[in-house]
């Protein structure tokens, strides 16, 4: 038998950026309903890196202080050139960033922060949770959107919100722009217990290590409990794949010839998790309506920046924040949302695929990037950030 619920927005898509959304739609009356396809609303094990940008959302979300607990705070953000081992930048990540953006730099478990916004969800009656529902069809009307899953539920409400992702159901129904782009780079990513990590390389630090067509990113979690490692690189051989067993030969081959520190890193994992990276091209129309799309499913990026879900929850603050400011129009605050967004999530998108080029350089454009950023001051760096890290922390009117 079917089972209707009704609600005030439905939010689709139980990640990151659909937590954020209920939460802050939550936090200004709105009764929401999130819809997630999995059979538990969970993340994945792998490492997030979260700017001052994001802090200013977890502020506004009251979650700074339970973030904090479970995050960690590098000293610093290096640059290693993978070819030689040789440091090429190395930015103070400590009390510095956060006297120049308000707050710090952090480094947290997905599943943490996850967790973190999953617990708040849970203990509000605002936010209704549905695990197991995959929305398949969309329906829309002058007063309101109903979706279905394929388990037979039916949800009205006056809003929708796409959070599903850069395979988005909702993105194909409002922008219907097909297939996401195969960007040709893989991620390899593994989480190990300190005390496996190469002891010299135990540092309390973000540490890129930059190589030719391939980078490795090592830094701490849980209070250096944990260490993150991404191994990225071009290859042809993948064209779509999440979450899948990464080939430790492949990964072997385009890293070969790299300086010790790197393959004693990559020496000490057994076994991967394989990402085929991909992104979208940037787009204004996230709007259909009273439907409107929010994080990867809006602005899907490479991961080059590390700003994806930081992005995603900049949005949810503020679509809340318009929302406000047009008193429950729908439409009209969707559209202020979008242009309060797209420019900057363009931006982010635009320069992630350029810094993915630019820690792969080879030859002259390698010599090139080493000796410009060793050149570098601290401030010129923090200059350089600040139309990231510097933003405003709330979209609301005057
Ligand atoms: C290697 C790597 C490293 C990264 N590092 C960082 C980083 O350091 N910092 C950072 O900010 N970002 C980082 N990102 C990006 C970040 O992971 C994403 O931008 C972020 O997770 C997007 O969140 P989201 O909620 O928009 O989408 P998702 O996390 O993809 O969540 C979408 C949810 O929707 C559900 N869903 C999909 N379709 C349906 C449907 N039809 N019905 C119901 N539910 C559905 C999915 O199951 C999923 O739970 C990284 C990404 C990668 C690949």
């Amino acid at each position: 038998m079917s089972d209707v619920i009704n609600t005030e927005i439905i939010i689709v898509g139980g990640g990151i950026g659909g937590l954020a959304a209920a939460l802050a739609l939550a936090n200004i009356g709105k009764h929401v309903c999130v819809l997630e396809q999995a059979a538990e609303i969970a993340e994945i094990g792998a490492g997030i890196q979260l700017g001052p940008n994001v802090y200013k959302m977890f502020e506004r979300l009251g979650l700074v202080d339970e973030i904090n607990s479970i995050s960690s705070f590098p000293e610093s953000l290096m640059m290693r050139d993978s070819m030689t081992g040789e440091s090429v930048i190395e930015i103070p990540a400590g009390k510095q960033f956060k006297q120049q953006f308000g707050f710090p730099y952090a480094v947290i478990h997905r599943a943490d922060l996850h967790g973190v916004l999953l617990k708040k969800c849970q203990t509000s009656d605002k936010i209704e949770l549905r695990t197991g529902a995959k929305v398949t069809g969309i329906e829309e009307s002058d007063t309101g959107t109903s979706v279905t899953t394929e388990q037979g539920l039916r949800v009205n409400g006056g809003a929708l919100v796409g959070a599903d992702g850069i395979w988005s159901t909702i993105r194909q129904y409002v922008v219907g722009d097909g297939d996401a782009r195969v960007s040709g780079h893989v991620a390899y990513r593994a989480v190990i217990r300190a005390e496996d990590m190469p002891e010299a390389l135990r540092w309390n630090s973000m540490c890129l290590w930059a190589g030719e067509k391939s980078h490795l990113v090592q830094y701490p979690m849980r209070g250096g409990e944990l260490f993150n490692l991404v191994a990225v690189f071009h290859s042809d051989k993948f064209t779509q794949g999440w979450n899948d067993f990464g080939d430790n030969e492949e990964l072997e081959r385009r890293f070969a010839g790299k300086c010790p520190e790197v393959l004693s890193l990559l020496g000490k994992i057994e076994s991967w998790r394989m990402w085929v990276l991909s992104d979208r091209e940037p787009t204004r129309d996230w709007v259909k309506g009273r439907i409107t799309l929010l994080g990867d499913a809006a602005h899907p990026m490479l991961q080059y920046l590390a700003q994806g879900a930081n992005m995603a929850i900049e949005d949810a603050i503020c679509l809340a924040d318009m929302l406000v400011n047009e008193n429950g129009d729908y439409a009209k605050a969707f559209i202020r949302y979008r242009d309060a967004r797209y420019l900057r999530t363009t931006r982010v998108q635009m320069q992630a695929r350029l810094y993915g080029e630019i820690y792969h350089a080879s030859g002259a454009v390698r010599d090139f990037r080493n000796a410009e950023l060793a050149s570098w001051s601290d401030e010129k760096f923090y200059t350089g950030m600040s139309w990231l890290y510097d933003i405003q922390p709330s979209w609301r009117d005057q």
